[in-house]
């Protein structure tokens, strides 16, 4: 179950995209799953095209003089929504597969000190990190959370985004987890685009629970996990598990919870220190999200299976960190790999995609072809979306990004700088 907002007669007209110079098209290719090794870079481009929506799916691709000359376009001309893209780059909607939205406040006094040089661990130590955001949380009403999510749904689709994964994690009681999935559903029926909830209810052990870890894993997997399923409030279950959040073992008993009440899997895996990651393979994950550290033999593992390497590079950048995830050795093993903003308050506030995505090609030296594609069709598959979203393709939703660069590799290139122009998302058309 993904949240899209039911289609709106009054705001979803068909849309035609005419004069489109780059079209990225991200079309299947003949090998079935999510795009790995040399087919990452595949972007599918045509030139010189024009995409007709209608219904909030993609009906056409095709020359803009065809489409012209098409008796059903000719008669519908006035009802429909022309945009002319003037020779600039059209791709699919990003697909932010990582993201923790819901908060209140950002943790500026922990920026601060990571200037000064203290690191994540040391900032968590002294009370800082996660658990500064658990306070907001509990006190804001589900409304006020909902309006923060939307803003920033809002924002992202400002940068060309059109599908989004948002973590509950700011809670870690029954109640503001719950809470926090709420406002998640709330803010979802409100924007055009489509969301995908995961209960992260397993992101620290909160402090009441410090010493005794198993009390609080009980409780993530006997009230929140049980609870969120049955209220249809999360297609995910994520755990952090790390040294400082939750062991293997810990993982595996909420997983096990999850799997037991119908919900699939992820995990932020690697983050801080390597886990052995062939024990999880057995429950399918959607994806291992970080994966700064990775054991060899996993990786060789990874590269067999659909489970997809979710990198945030964003979360590097902004802790300051000199090594990335090692993308260069998943992406050439042959392991499956997609990017994400990470939106979070402690350690990458960022909701720009294009960010990520200058991030993956000057830090970890994926080209801006795979960048694109990590951040669209591997996106999907990280969402088990890949069967609606992250190509153009007739069939598909439409979810478009227009950008007004002439080449595709602008949009890494001229970094910090926003450069979409407009967003269609499930036939919806947002202009910046
Ligand atoms: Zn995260």
């Amino acid at each position: 179950m993904a949240y899209s907002r039911k289609p709106d007669q009054k705001i979803q007209v068909p849309v035609f995209l005419a004069n489109i110079g780059q079209l990225l098209t991200l079309q299947s290719l003949s090998s079935k799953g999510p795009r790995r090794g040399r087919d990452l870079k595949e972007l599918g481009i045509i030139e010189d095209v024009a995409v007709l929506c209608l219904g909030g799916k993609i009906v056409s691709v095709g020359t803009t003089k065809d489409a012209l000359r098409d008796p059903w376009l000719k008669k519908n001309r006035k009802k429909i929504a022309e945009i002319d893209c003037a020779g600039n780059v059209v791709l699919p909607g990003f697909v932010d597969s990582h993201t923790h939205p819901v908060f209140v406040s950002p943790r500026l006094v922990d920026f601060e000190k990571r200037t000064e040089g203290a690191s994540y661990e040391e900032i968590a130590a002294a009370g800082g990190g996660i658990r500064t955001s658990l306070e907001g949380v509990h006190t804001a009403g589900k409304r006020v959370l909902a309006e923060k999510v939307l803003t920033v749904l809002h924002d992202m689709a400002a940068h060309g985004t059109t599908t989004v994964e948002a973590k509950s994690g700011y809670g870690l009681t029954v109640e503001s987890e719950l809470k926090s999935l709420e406002a998640i559903r709330e803010a979802a029926s409100r924007w055009p685009g489509t969301v995908v909830s995961t209960l992260l209810g397993a992101h620290v052990v909160p402090k009441e629970f410090q010493g005794r870890s198993q009390k609080y894993v009980e409780l993530v997997c006997k009230e929140m996990v049980p609870q969120a399923a049955k209220r249809k409030l999360a297609q995910f279950v994520d755990v952090f598990c790390d040294k400082g959040a939750f062991t293997a073992e810990e993982t595996e008993r909420i997983f096990e919870a999850a799997r037991q009440y119908g919900l699939s899997v992820r995990a932020h895996m690697g983050q801080l220190s390597a886990t052995s990651l062939s024990p999880f393979l057995r429950f399918q994950p959607a994806s291992f999200d970080h994966m700064d550290h990775v054991n060899e033999d996993d990786i060789v593992q990874l590269a067999k299976h659909n489970t997809i390497a979710t990198l945030v590079p964003g979360a590097n950048y902004f802790l300051g960190l000199k090594d990335y995830p090692p993308a260069r050795k998943l992406i050439d093993a042959g392991v499956p790999v997609a990017l994400a903003t990470d939106y979070n308050p402690g350690t990458s506030p960022t909701m720009s995609m294009p960010m990520a995505i200058s991030l993956a090609c000057t830090q970890m030296k994926m080209s801006p072809a795979e960048a694109i594609a990590a951040a669209t069709i591997n996106g999907a598959w990280a969402l088990r979306l890949a069967d609606r979203k992250g190509s153009i393709e007739p069939g598909r939703d439409a979810d478009l990004a227009v950008f007004a660069v002439k080449d595709y590799r602008e949009i890494p290139y001229w970094f910090g700088a926003n450069l979409c122009s407009l967003t269609v998302l499930n036939g919806v058309v947002s202009r910046q």
